[in-house]
């Protein structure tokens, strides 16, 4: 398959992503868009529909722990990125969505003017989403951002908290204090926001146990409906990572790192939340759709430099993941060819079994008849090794209807899951 990023074919005549006349040209699958959003329309056995991912590239500073894509917001034209992406967007016309994730980077380090309208255009070409979010830094958000955010649509927020200690929000480089974190939350709410959730990190270097209660119980505190918590990685090219290898800074052992999400299921639960994921907790009916939909393994597209599309089903799948670059992918999508990416064809073997480790980060596990119907597979035969492995060890639980982690496998879950990343 020709890759895009080498020079996109323009043929002159039908298709909107690379012009070429489709009945022929695309014979030969040589344009990534056209397959993806063909592929797409093409299934039966679902509805055309995806999530809608939105790639904001752009943050005001960066956090010494963050190995995202992002370059410096005052380096971009932010009036042009907002163009490029709808220009994108127009690619993958046809397609419904029923979520919209506005992520990045930091989307409100855009300015507010190019930000609103990015989200009003989103909003109206994809007006069936059911949920659509916006990722927000907490110290760059005022009230009427969030008024204009949730009159253009936006019916959920996802703040990056990440701490409620100033020492520890100092050593991860956030750029904020404390303060503006619980002044976004009412702020959000005084817009009319039902729906906001927050990021936490735990296992930062030099955090004891009682630093994360104090953290957690802080945001328990604010009445949010949804909490991501992840323990802290070090991720090659960031600062942290510099740091760990000189000395500066150590990982957390991995006895604390285990104690300190072990309470945070235990607390959360305690206060209400529903653990849906193996790091996500919700109010219940607030778990987030967007996400859910990559752990069923469901359809997306992902437009703006750096993000991914993909469709996976029975006979194999295929994923497009534009290349980060963007002055490459402004001119890409200028002159209304696809994106510059990487084109990834997953076999049929590969596309089962990334639905069963997806799924099985879900609480609810795989299900069963979702599994067979969307992959051909019966989930108890085609894995009937690692399952019958950690059944005996209590690591996986099978019933009628689904096969999920026990919650004694919550803390090693990336362990078990390896073992049903290919077929034995
Ligand atoms: S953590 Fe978020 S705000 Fe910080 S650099 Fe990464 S993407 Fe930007």
């Amino acid at each position: 398959m020709a890759n895009p990023a080498t020079g996109p074919t323009r043929h002159g005549r039908h298709c909107a992503s690379c012009a070429a006349p489709e009945a022929d040209a695309h014979a030969d699958a040589s344009c990534a868009v056209w397959n993806l959003s063909h592929e797409l329309r093409a299934t039966r056995d679902e509805p055309a529909t995806a999530g809608l991912y939105v790639h904001v590239p752009v943050c005001r500073s960066k956090c010494r722990y963050c190995g995202f894509h992002s370059v410096p917001a005052g380096d971009v034209d932010a009036g042009r990125l907002v163009v490029g992406l709808l220009r994108e967007l127009e690619q993958y016309d046809g397609i419904d969505c029923g979520t919209i994730y506005v992520g990045g980077g930091s989307p409100t380090a855009l300015p507010t003017g190019e930000l609103i309208r990015l989200v009003r255009a989103l909003g109206e070409r994809r007006p069936q989403a059911e949920e659509f979010t916006v990722e927000c830094n907490p110290g760059q958000v005022d009230a009427e951002l969030l008024a204009q955010l949730r009159a253009a649509g936006v019916n959920r927020l996802s703040f990056g908290a990440q701490s409620f200690l100033p020492k520890e929000l100092e050593l991860l480089g956030r750029g904020h204090s404390v303060e503006p974190i619980e002044a976004a939350v009412a702020t959000a709410r005084g817009a009319g926001f039902k729906n906001v959730g927050l990021d936490l990190i735990f296992a930062i270097p030099g955090s004891t146990l009682a630093d994360w209660q104090a953290s957690l119980e802080a945001a328990i505190r604010l009445n949010i409906k949804h909490v991501s918590a992840y323990s802290l990685s070090f991720e090659a090219g960031t600062v942290f990572e510099v740091w760990r290898q000189s000395g500066r800074l150590a990982a957390v052992d991995e006895e604390l790192d285990r104690a300190m999400y072990e309470w945070a299921i235990e607390r959360l639960e305690r206060a209400g939340f529903v653990q849906y994921e193996v790091s996500n907790f919700a109010r219940p009916g607030y778990e987030c759709r967007h996400n859910l939909g990559y752990w069923a393994n469901r359809p997306y597209v992902g437009i703006g430099p750096a993000a991914a599309s993909c469709r996976m089903m029975d006979r194999g799948g295929l994923r497009v993941t534009n290349r980060a670059e963007i002055e490459q992918y402004l001119m890409a999508v200028e002159s209304g060819a696809p994106a510059p990416a990487e084109i990834h064809e997953v076999s049929p073997d590969d596309a089962v079994c990334e639905t069963a480790v997806l799924n099985l980060r879900r609480r609810a596990g795989i299900e069963r008849a979702e599994f067979q119907r969307r992959t051909g597979h019966d989930a108890l035969r085609t894995f009937a090794g690692p399952i019958g492995r950690y059944r005996e060890l209590g690591l996986i639980e099978v019933t009628d209807r689904a096969v999920r982690l026990t919650r004694r496998a919550l803390p090693i879950a990336d362990t078990v899951l390896c073992d049903f990343a290919a077929l034995e």
